[in-house]
Order: structure tokens, then C-alpha cells, then sequence
């Protein structure tokens, strides 16, 4: 049995958890030999599988070359090309790339572009960023004050300038009679209502995670949504960033989410799936005039020691390829549809499951106390953590939260690496079955 953690991880709690040995494919083993279905793939992060042998040959040969090279003193090959793979991924205009290593730091190198761009062009009085309630944009300080999870930031709300938030677009709770499209357009009349309480003249870029992830459970909202909010954004001179932290990088089933609904941003935010654990890696992604008037104005007033280092985008390369070689995209929409349809099969025999949704291979299950009134299960029961410990006892793991703002409701990621085979969701959803039906036991009256 492992001792009691001491390392970064476990500042958050004192549990002992097993020691990881080696990963390979979906599966991870500890140092006991227990495997497991990596059915999170961590957290949304390992999208090509544990130990792919070209990645690993890819970042050997670098690292006999190079391992890090300051951005300031060199341009390096794999940087560039790296950054010229990704803009080709994007939606035309798109083709500036500023790497760093991770969502936070990605999620604050959008804002702080965004806000060099409004004060180049004169337009100073624009800072701030409108986001929802709930999300997840990040853990530091900038990227937490448009996070819209109260467990998180209020503790922190001091030390922050807290930005404004609208609902996001909790439909599958909503009671009304609305069909679908108006109750989309309904979701994205709040950002019109928001800005104009703010002061259009104030406000810089409205961020979005388009599928949601850890703080909403794979949220996704009716098709009208997206368009809306692009006008809306618009009308008023916004920028529209879309969080695709979680969502890019092939995982809904596209490159990025952006392209089911058709919707240009003005910025793209990567990390996760990007590098897919192989490196830390992240991207801001943003129109080229943006740029251009950013640095025409002196340049960015940002950076990072690690940002664009060669290493990790040899990495980010080599999980490009590897994804198209596999045809990884395609496979996230396939297994996607079959893995979804698998979990709305469970609601037929576990009452408790109210919910079920999300694109591609980024999914969710949400339990509640009955779906007639949607209301959560009792907070005593701690839902959220007893089936995550029940999957993982047989060999599963999934990633839940508490989700509806934080304090209530419990939903579960089930988001296996995109490389996921038939058969292999066959196995995830038999551990699953077996894990609910013993929590459903465990919560019998
Ligand atoms: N944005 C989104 C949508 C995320 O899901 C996350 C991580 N869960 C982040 C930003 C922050 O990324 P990181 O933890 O790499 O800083």
C-alpha cells in the first residue's frame, strides 16, 4: 500500500493513491500490476493512448539534438511547424500560433492578447471578459476570474478583478415549453442583456468552453446558440475566444467543436489532447491582424520561460500526425456515437442517471434524485466521489465533479482516449454497469 502522498498532487488530500507504473494504449497498471481503463483519459488529456511508440521515437531523436532552445534567442523547426500544423487545422484566418504550457496559461495568453489588441486600436476602455456560470477556464489568477465554479474561486474572489458571468446554457434542467432553437437563443439573449448592463464600450471578449467540460459535464447547447453569440459578439465589437481546452484536438469528433456549429472565433484556446500528455504543452490560437496591430504597437507584453520550447512541440507534432495517421478525428465521432448511445442505454435500468450528453468521445452521464424534477441526489451521499471510487476498485476510471455552479449535482466524464476500439468500449461499459449497479445497491433505501 502506498504511504500517505507528500508531493504537488496531494495538497489536496492525504489519501494514498496507487503508485502508476507504466500506461500503455487505454490502459494504465500500477506498481502492483492492477490495470486500468484509462476511461478519462486522465483528465481529457490522453488522447492518443499511453507510450505510442512514434511519439516516444519523435521526442528521443529532439532530445539528442535539443532539448530547449529560449524563444528569444532561437526560432526553432519543430515550433514553427507545429504552429503552421495547427493554423491549418483551424478555420481560415486563424494562423498565428503563441505556444505555452498548459490550459491556464493559454486561456491568459487569449485575454491578454485580446486586450493589447483593444488598447492598440484605441479602444482602452474595453477589459473586460464575460464568460458563464458554471466553467472552467483555468487555476490562475486571470484564468480563474472568468471561471464561473464557486468551490474554486470564491475563496480567492480578493484577489482577483472577477468578471462578469451569464448562466450557461443548462437546458436539460430547464422546465419551460421552448423547443430546442428558441431555448438556444434564449441562452445567448443573456450575453446581449450582460453587455448592455456592463457598457458595450467596456467590454473586451465574451470566452466559452463550446462543449463543456469538467465543471458542466460535456454541456453542449442547442445549434442556435453558436450562431447567436458569434453576432451578438459582433454587434457589440467583442471578441469571441472559445475555450477548446478540453474539446480540441479531434475529441468531439472535429479538430475543433468550433466546426459543427460552422463558427469562426477570434481566437482559439488548446492545451490537453494538443500534446496529449506526451509534453505540457498549450496554444492560443488568434486571427493574424490581431497580431499584427499587437505588435505593430510594440509587441506582446507576455511570455513564458518554457513557451514554444522544441521539445514539447515535437511532441504536440508527433500527436498531430498520429492522429491523422489513425484517422483519430473520424473515430471520435464513431465511437463517440456508439459509447453515447451505450450510456443512454443506461438510463433504462438506473433511475438516478437524469441525464446524458455531449459530441464526439467528450460525454457525461449526470445523476439526480428523479428526472421528473431533475433535482440532485442528497450532497451526503458524496455520489460524485463513492462511483468514481467503486469504478476504480474494478479497474475504471472516470472523472467526476459536482457540477450546476459547484455545490450541487454530480456528473460523470466518461472520455477514453480517441484511439478506443468496439470492443474496448464493451469492457468500459460492462465495469460501468457493474459500478453502478453496486452503488445502486450501496443507496438502496
Ligand atoms: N480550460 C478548460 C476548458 C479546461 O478544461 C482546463 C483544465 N481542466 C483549463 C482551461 C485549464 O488547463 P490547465 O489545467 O492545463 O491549466
Amino acid at each position: 500500500m502506498p504511504t500517505a502522498p507528500v508531493s504537488n498532487l496531494f495538497y489536496q488530500s492525504r489519501q494514498p493513491r496507487p503508485m502508476l507504473d507504466r500506461g500503455e494504449g487505454i490502459y494504465l497498471y500500477d506498481v502492483t500490476g492492477k490495470r486500468y481503463i484509462d476511461g478519462s483519459s486522465g483528465a481529457m488529456v490522453s488522447n492518443i493512448g499511453h507510450s505510442n511508440p512514434r511519439v516516444l521515437e519523435a521526442m528521443r531523436r529532439q532530445m539528442e539534438k535539443a532539448t530547449f532552445g529560449y524563444r528569444l534567442h532561437f526560432q526553432s523547426e519543430p515550433t514553427e511547424r507545429l504552429a503552421s500544423e495547427t493554423a491549418r487545422r483551424m478555420p481560415a484566418g486563424l494562423d498565428r500560433v503563441f505556444f505555452v504550457s498548459g490550459g491556464s496559461e493559454a486561456v491568459e495568453s487569449a485575454m491578454k492578447l485580446a486586450r493589447q489588441y483593444a488598447v492598440a486600436r484605441g479602444e482602452g476602455t474595453r477589459w473586460k471578459v464575460i464568460s458563464r456560470h458554471p466553467s472552467y477556464h483555468g487555476c490562475t489568477l486571470g484564468a480563474l476570474a472568468v471561471t464561473g465554479y464557486d468551490p474554486l474561486t470564491v475563496p480567492f474572489a480578493p484577489m482577483m478583478r472577477e468578471m462578469p458571468k451569464i448562466p450557461a446554457p443548462t437546458c436539460y434542467l430547464d422546465r419551460d415549453n421552448l423547443d430546442p432553437a428558441a431555448r438556444g437563443l434564449k441562452y445567448a439573449e443573456y450575453l446581449r442583456d450582460e453587455i448592455l448592463r456592463q457598457g458595450p464600450e467596456s467590454v473586451l471578449a465574451f470566452i466559452m468552453e463550446p462543449v463543456g467540460g469538467a465543471s458542466t459535464g460535456a454541456l453542449v447547447a442547442p445549434d442556435s446558440y453558436y450562431a447567436r453569440i458569434r453576432e451578438i459578439c459582433d454587434e457589440f465589437g467583442i471578441l469571441l475566444i472559445y475555450d477548446e481546452v478540453m474539446s480540441g484536438a479531434g475529441r468531439t469528433g472535429a479538430f475543433i467543436a468550433a466546426e459543427h456549429w460552422g463558427i469562426v472565433p477570434d481566437l482559439v484556446v488548446l492545451s490537453k489532447g494538443f500534446a496529449a500528455g506526451y509534453m505540457p504543452l498549450g496554444a492560443a490560437v488568434a486571427r493574424s491582424d490581431i497580431v499584427e496591430t499587437v505588435l505593430d504597437s510594440g509587441g506582446f507584453l507576455h511570455g513564458f520561460t518554457y513557451a514554444g520550447n522544441p521539445l514539447a512541440c515535437v511532441a504536440g507534432l508527433a500527436v498531430l500526425d498520429e492522429i491523422e495517421r489513425q484517422d483519430l478525428v473520424a473515430n471520435a465521432a464513431t465511437m463517440g456515437a456508439l459509447l453515447k448511445s451505450r450510456l443512454d442505454g443506461l438510463m433504462e435500468t438506473y433511475p438516478f442517471i437524469g441525464d446524458v450528453r455531449g459530441k464526439g468521445l467528450l460525454l457525461a452521464f449526470e445523476l439526480v434524485s428523479d428526472r421528473a424534477s431533475m433535482r440532485p441526489l442528497p450532497k451526503e451521499l458524496n455520489a460524485h466521489s463513492r462511483l468514481v471510487e467503486i469504478a476504480y476498485e474494478r479497474g475504471l476510471i472516470v472523472y467526476s465533479r459536482r457540477t450546476r455552479g459547484g455545490y450541487e449535482g454530480d456528473h460523470f466524464l466518461v472520455c477514453p482516449p480517441l484511439i478506443v476500439t468496439e470492443t474496448q468500449i464493451d469492457e468500459i461499459m460492462g465495469l460501468l454497469d457493474g459500478a453502478l449497479s453496486q452503488f445502486a445497491d450501496e443507496i438502496a433505501p
